[in-house]
């Protein structure tokens, strides 16, 4: 059995934990210097790459070429994060698809920056271990999509490790408390952390979990607290000093990092006092909790209405809720504590660490799938809905939003255009009816379809969804037998606010969307009564006199007609004229035919005997 550990590759922090086979609880690993916590940074220097919290010490001498928050960039588009860039000193540019970071000259992935921060931890493991690790559970945030699930595991490849499964980040704070021996019941993962909040609803029932709704502010944690503290620190030097400091970088960096460390001793103490030697005088001040309460307030009452929205998701209120666990650092701030608590009504599970309980997790998972533990299975669901573009632009579902994983799916498609032998399939995510307003996952090609007249192939398409939410989609044709697959690496990325924001226009366009799809849907019964008909008047025209040959020429004209137009009712009253009109020389055809087969056979069975 070879061993697994549990990673928790974080925004700001990444760590990585094991559990112990003597007493059966997980554990973390600290580096040598007994430092648990690894900051998720990675500075490239002409000396080398640094990561950690020596990578962090760059980040206001080389901002160009130190990268942090890359966990906000993995297995994302361009357009998914430009409004990131803002936020980030380092140069993004977009590539194929994906993005890239130019540091000096060369171009790096965000999950080759993010294998730099778990190969650190790997060989931290291996250092605790003496011996190779070559497997990980690694976590994510819940709404993270198929995209950045595969980025994640594709870091995970180029450290060295294979990522045998994928967990979510609020299923694995409630393993690390042991919540999967409730037998049934709601849990609440309220996740603070450096730079991001996520609220997640979960029920598990049976030891199986199930995310039910999340929700957060993917721009909102204890940095914002860090800067709320900065900004009085620099008010407060204005005004006893008489200095502007807020143009100093480096000074900046000084007061930031004294400020995150006021704000640390304050979740423990009433009050604390800060020193910061400046080249021209040296700062000093004391700060109380309720001081730093007033500067935080709102940023923390800002977490309320999320939890709020993510619970009415679910269809929950929030005396509905039986257990809440509280994750992240930043939770260890007494007045975010105090404001969950009132929301839930309830004490918050608070024993592990915050900062360590999703490693913890992810190490408890690692154990049962080492074979370890054997009472526990666990799911997640799909966030949006997942199907293929059809005739006219039209979606087809194969998944719906919310399905719980692993799961499968499969349908019947043909094609619409007599000898196709290629089939373009385009693989879609998201609420509205329309594949222009969805989400493009990927595009393949079904091709070496024998010609066969259009209606006749059969296409057979399998979405899979496997138990780390990466999608398959395989389409045979099942008379030519060729098949066709692709494995969805999306082009696009998701944020959760993406999420939300697909739902919600799903309702906004609801009449719109259903009347387009009405329009498509009745002009493609149109073109299929066309063809046909065409067809019919070549083959068969010598079955019919000139005046049924007129009418049905003048019911096709007409059809023709309509087909261009808007008018639903007036397309469909001519598709109905048409096949009136021919249904008399469909009757001739079919009788023909039938003597044909007939003969044939006859044919046969004279030579068996
Ligand atoms: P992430 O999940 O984003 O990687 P973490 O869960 O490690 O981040 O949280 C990091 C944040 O927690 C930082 O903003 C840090 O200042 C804050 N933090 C850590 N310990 C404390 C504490 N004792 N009191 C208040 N904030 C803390
Ligand atoms: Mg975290």
């Amino acid at each position: 059995m070879s061993r697994i550990v549990g990673i928790d590759l974080g925004t700001t922090n990444s760590l990585v934990a094991y559990v112990d086979d003597k007493t059966g609880l997980p554990r973390v690993i600290p580096d040598r210097d007994g430092q648990v916590l690894l900051p998720s940074i990675v500075s490239f220097t002409r000396e080398g790459v640094l990561v950690g919290a020596a990578a962090k010490r760059q980040l206001v001498r080389r901002p160009q070429s130190t990268v942090y928050s890359v966990k906000r960039l993995m297995g994302r588009g361009y357009d998914d994060v430009k409004d990131e860039l803002g936020y980030l000193p380092f140069t993004v540019l977009p590539a194929e698809g994906i993005v890239k970071i130019q540091i000096e000259g060369r171009d790096v992935t965000p999950p080759e920056v993010s294998a730099i921060v778990l190969k650190s931890l790997k060989e931290r493991a291996e250092a605790h271990f003496g011996e190779p690790i070559e497997k990980a559970v690694v976590t994510v945030p819940a709404y993270f999509n198929d995209g950045q699930r595969q980025a994640t595991k594709d870091a995970g490849r180029i450290a060295g490790l294979d990522v045998v499964r994928i967990v979510n980040e609020p299923t694995a704070a409630s393993l690390a408390y042991g919540l999967q021996r409730i037998r049934e019941g709601l849990i609440a993962v309220y996740d603070l952390g450096g730079g991001t909040f996520d609220i997640s609803i979960l029920r598990v029932k049976d030891g199986i979990f199930e995310v039910l709704a999340t929700n957060g502010n993917t721009h909102l944690g204890g940095d914002d607290f860090d800067r709320a503290i900065v900004l009085a620190l620099l008010e407060d030097i204005r005004a006893k000093h008489r200095v502007d400091l807020g143009r100093d970088l480096e000074a900046m960096q000084e007061l930031r990092l004294a400020a995150e460390a006021a704000k640390v001793r304050l979740s423990a103490e009433e009050r604390t006092a800060l020193t910061i030697p400046f080249d021209d005088f040296t700062y000093h001040r004391e700060i109380t909790r309720a001081e730093l309460e007033a500067l935080i307030g709102r940023l923390v009452e800002s977490t309320i209405a999320p939890c709020r929205m993510a619970l009415a998701d679910a269809g929950l209120a929030p005396a509905d809720i039986d257990e809440v666990v509280l994750v992240g650092g930043s939770t260890r701030v007494p007045l975010v504590r105090r404001r969950v608590q009132e929301l839930f009504g309830k004490m918050p599970h608070s024993q592990l660490n915050p900062d360590e309980v999703v490693a913890l997790g992810a190490a408890v998972q690692a154990q049962i799938l080492a074979g370890g533990i054997t009472d526990m299975l666990l799911l997640d669901v799909t966030p949006l809905s997942l199907g293929i573009e059809t005739l006219g632009g039209i979606v087809s579902v194969l998944i719906p939003r919310n399905t719980t994983i692993p799961t499968s799916a499969r349908e019947m498609f043909t094609t619409s255009v007599d000898g196709q032998h290629v089939v373009d399939m385009h693989v879609v995510q998201g609420e509205r009816e329309l594949a222009k307003d969805c989400r493009s996952l990927a595009r393949f090609e079904l091709s070496g379809i024998d010609p066969m007249p259009a209606g006749m192939p059969k296409i057979e398409v399998v979405f899979l969804i496997d138990a780390n939410g990466i999608l398959n989609v395989t389409a045979t044709e099942l008379r030519s037998q060729k098949a066709a697959a692709i494995e969805v690496k999306p082009t696009y990325g998701l944020s959760e606010a993406d999420v939300e924001r697909m739902v919600e226009d799903s309702f906004t366009y609801a009449e719109a969307d259903v009347e387009a799809r009405l329009l498509i849907e009745t002009r493609n019964e149109a073109d299929t009564v066309i063809t046909h008909v065409e067809r019919a008047l070549a083959q068969g025209r010598r079955l019919i006199g000139d005046d049924e040959h007129a009418s049905i020429v003048a019911a096709l004209t007409a059809l023709k007609d309509a087909r261009g137009s808007t008018d639903r009712d007036r397309i469909r009253e001519a598709t109905t004229a048409m096949n009136r009109a021919s249904e008399h020389l469909a009757e001739l055809m079919m009788d023909a035919a039938l003597k044909g087969a007939l003969a044939s056979r006859r044919a046969d069975e004279i030579m068996e005997k």
